[in-house]
């Protein structure tokens, strides 16, 4: 014990409990490579897991006799630099989270399995030729897609070509689990050689004065917002602040929200740069992924453009994190481990003295809260770059009008206008499938999800009924399942439903659905934008995909079809969400020679948030809901905290919860802390899903630190807890969701 040689190596592992484990190093290998941020063997168990070092400690509190040595270093230098480390031990800390979690989710998947990498191949996949896909079960329709698709190629396709196509590992497992598919590997194909660069434009004078302030922040940490309204040339900054950056031999990394904006803006910024831009992003393969992370940790790619996990990327030389489209609910994990990416960023920007710019038409109220306090600069973009002019913003009132699919008649006859000038619309509807709800009109009987506190929606496309809330689908029934009676009827529009109406109105023009459902292949996605964009008059219906950065450069009018549903919810962020949503929507509209309209379908017109969107200003009514969240102590004033549980049965989910709050209040106690509101136990919103009771209790405080230190102990006490079976719980710190 006394021997100063003694070292025992701290390991992180991929294990949900909240704490890291001590080896004896490895024997065979040099005591003075096996530092932090090494991946190392190790057994764990019966099982053999891949650790990455936190520490290398003289002592442990286990005795020497009962450690263990790993098995075998896996790297010879550290793959995770000490501020890499530095965030995952803040993050791990500030949301709760098992460390070893946090630790191993800053690689890619291949570097966490015990296996070797494979360096220039790539996986693909091939069909049994004489597959009969009949022989798949009727309501398989995705599977007998992928068969099909494989069918026609008729060859071994890449993984990544089928993820483009729109399909998902699991359809593929799936399909390989039936022996319909050989997984083989290829000789990675070679780099497409790039197209010549596209020149910079030149900045208008706001842009510039953005561009002067970030420069001179370009060396030391400072958080900014960029507030630019839709098309004002936020992105156009960007990519001047990034060559600026390049130019003293400085990476970027730019988070971006989702998927479906990847290509868009991927190409964007390998027209202006080149291949030193990778991406980084869920809809690569295993292996595309290990490759954009490596160039990024070499140095080889200056430019990162990626979703979520990529703030914990490894860079050679990281100059700068833009987040783009901050607002984004999708910078915020939802299960495991709950992270905010948009957070995360700053506070990497904080340990790593870097300057991180915030971007956003429409943003969080969270951030314009962090400006208002003096911890972000605000720079701002408030007209449109190039010619286009915003557009204008009316209320159209539908109390008691007919509606035909969602859609009144002073609406109808203005798109008929529109159409008739040889110009595009585009109608927003925040709904896929084709009707919400189909109910039975003589007993009253309404398909509802047998897993879940949701109404089935019908589709008619793939026809069936389908849970957006689980995996579950149903047949649609040729009558009432209750009654027996014939007279199903489908209630309330989704976007298929819209377009069936469209196309009915007007049959001379092209009617392109955009939203989930249409978008999964990424090629045919790119053809359909490719149509649009060549302006031909024609009608666009989607959902929120439809708000999310795509420039619609022809059309002239914008509809929402029904703007209520944020207006009266019970989740607190619900208007917030609304507004973001409908403003990023009506910034679709408008072009030089002729201004765009928006028209608010609302039966709600006199309502105070419908009115003030009129006026078309972003930052005041933020600032109202501002200061309705300060008034009722909500975030970003309070912080937040949820304390989830799921169980077969609801009484477990309660019961469990109860048992938390009394535990907390008796620490609060103890700790004379009574700054802390705990409200709850409380079922949560959607109280039943994929067949599990949820509930929820709420810690808030004024103060981050007293709700930290309530929180570190009671998890101690939770985690000592022994659990009904089946109940799961969860901490969600910072929560964006309460469904
Ligand atoms: P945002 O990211 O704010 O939506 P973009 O940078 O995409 O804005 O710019 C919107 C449109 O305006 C694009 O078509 C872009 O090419 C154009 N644009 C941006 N900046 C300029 C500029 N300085 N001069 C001319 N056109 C510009
Ligand atoms: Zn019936
Ligand atoms: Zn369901």
């Amino acid at each position: 014990m006394n021997d100063p040689l003694f070292r025992v190596l701290r390991v992180a592992l991929e294990v949900p409990l909240r704490r890291f484990f001590d080896y004896l190093p490895v024997p065979e290998a040099p005591l003075d490579q096996q530092q932090p941020g090494c991946r190392v063997l190790v057994p764990f168990g019966r099982r053999t897991l891949v650790g990455v070092i936190v520490a290398v400690s003289p002592q442990s509190d286990i005795a020497p006799a009962s450690l263990r040595p790993a098995q075998s270093l896996l790297d010879s230098a550290p793959i995770l630099a000490p501020h890499l480390l530095q965030l995952c031990a803040w993050a791990a800390d500030y949301y709760q989270h098992a460390p070893g979690e946090v630790y191993l989710q800053a690689l890619p998947t291949a570097l966490r399995q015990p296996k070797p990498i494979p360096t220039n191949q790539v996986q693909a996949w091939q069909i049994q030729p004489d597959f009969a896909v009949d022989s798949l079960p009727k309501q398989a329709y995705r599977q007998k897609e992928l068969a099909e698709f494989l069918l026609q190629q008729a060859r071994p396709v890449p993984e990544s070509e089928i993820r483009e196509e729109g399909f998902s590992k699991a359809q593929i497992l799936k399909l390989a689990s039936l022996g319909a598919l050989e997984e083989v590997t290829m000789e990675a194909p070679p780099a497409p050689v790039s197209a010549s660069l596209e020149p910079a434009l030149e900045l208008n004078p706001a842009q510039q004065s953005c561009l002067d302030v970030l420069q001179e922040v370009s060396d030391r940490h400072q958080g900014l917002l960029l507030y630019g309204v839709t098309g004002s040339g936020k992105t156009e900054v960007y990519l001047h602040w990034i060559a600026h950056l390049l130019q003293s031999g400085r990476q970027v990394l730019v988070l971006i929200p989702e998927i479906s904006l990847t290509p868009q803006t991927l190409a964007r910024f390998e027209r202006r740069f080149g291949p030193i831009v990778a991406a980084y992003h869920s809809g690569l393969t295993e292996l595309e992924r290990l490759r954009s992370w490596e160039r990024a940790r070499k140095g080889e790619a200056r430019i990162i453009i990626g979703t979520r996990s990529s703030v914990f990327m490894s860079f050679q030389a990281l100059g700068a994190i833009i987040v783009d489209e901050e607002h984004d609910a999708s910078f915020k994990q939802q299960d495991g481990f709950r992270y905010s990416a948009r957070d995360l960023a700053l506070v990497r920007g904080k340990l790593e003295n870097l300057p991180v710019l915030l971007g956003s038409a429409t943003p969080s109220l969270e951030s314009l809260h962090n400006v208002e306090l003096g911890k972000y600069k605000l720079l701002r973009l408030e007209n449109r770059a190039g010619a286009a002019q915003k557009a204008r913003i009316n209320l159209l009132d539908i109390k008691s009008r007919p509606l035909q699919a969602g859609l009144s008649q002073p609406l109808i006859e203005q798109i008929q206008q529109h159409l008739d000038r040889r110009e595009q619309v585009l109608l927003f509807i925040n709904r896929r499938g084709y009707a919400p709800v189909l109910m039975c009109h003589d007993c009253g009987w309404i398909a509802e999800c047998r897993h879940c506190d949701a109404r089935l929606t019908l589709h008619k496309r793939a026809p069936q009924l389908r849970c957006h809330h689980c995996e579950a689908s149903a047949h649609i029934p040729p009558h009432c399942p209750q009654c027996g009676g014939p007279a199903l009827r489908p209630i309330g529009t989704g976007t298929e439903r819209t377009e069936d109406e469209l196309q009915r109105l007007f049959p001379n023009y092209p009617v392109h659905r955009v939203d989930s459902d249409t978008t999964r292949s990424k090629r045919r996605f790119a053809a359909m934008l490719d149509h649009i964009h060549e302006g031909e008059p024609c009608l666009l219906v989607g959902t929120q995909i439809l708000a999310k950065g795509h420039h619609f450069p022809k059309v002239t009018l914008v509809a929402v079809i029904n703007a209520d549903s944020g207006l009266f919810s019970s989740d607190f962020r619900a208007t917030e969400r609304m507004l973001q949503t409908l403003v990023q929507v009506a910034g679709r509209a408008g072009r030089a020679d002729a201004p765009g309209t928006v028209v608010i379908q609302t039966h709600h017109g006199d309502h105070p948030l419908m009115q003030s969107l009129t006026q078309d200003d972003y930052l005041e009514i933020a600032h109202q809901l501002l200061q309705e969240r300060e008034l009722a102590q909500l975030p970003p004033y309070h912080c937040l905290t949820l304390i989830q549980a799921e169980a077969p049965y609801q009484d477990q989910a309660m019961a469990w919860l109860t048992g938390c709050k009394r535990e907390a209040e008796a620490i609060s106690a103890r700790s004379n802390n009574l700054d802390i509101r705990l409200s709850g136990p409380m079922p949560a919103i959607m109280e039943k899903r994929a067949g599990r009771y949820r509930a929820q209790l709420h810690l808030s405080a004024p103060n981050r630190a007293p709700l930290r230190a309530l929180l570190s102990q009671l998890l101690l006490w939770a985690d000592g807890q022994r659990l009904p079976n089946g109940l799961r719980w969860s901490v969600d710190v910072d929560p964006i969701d309460f469904l």
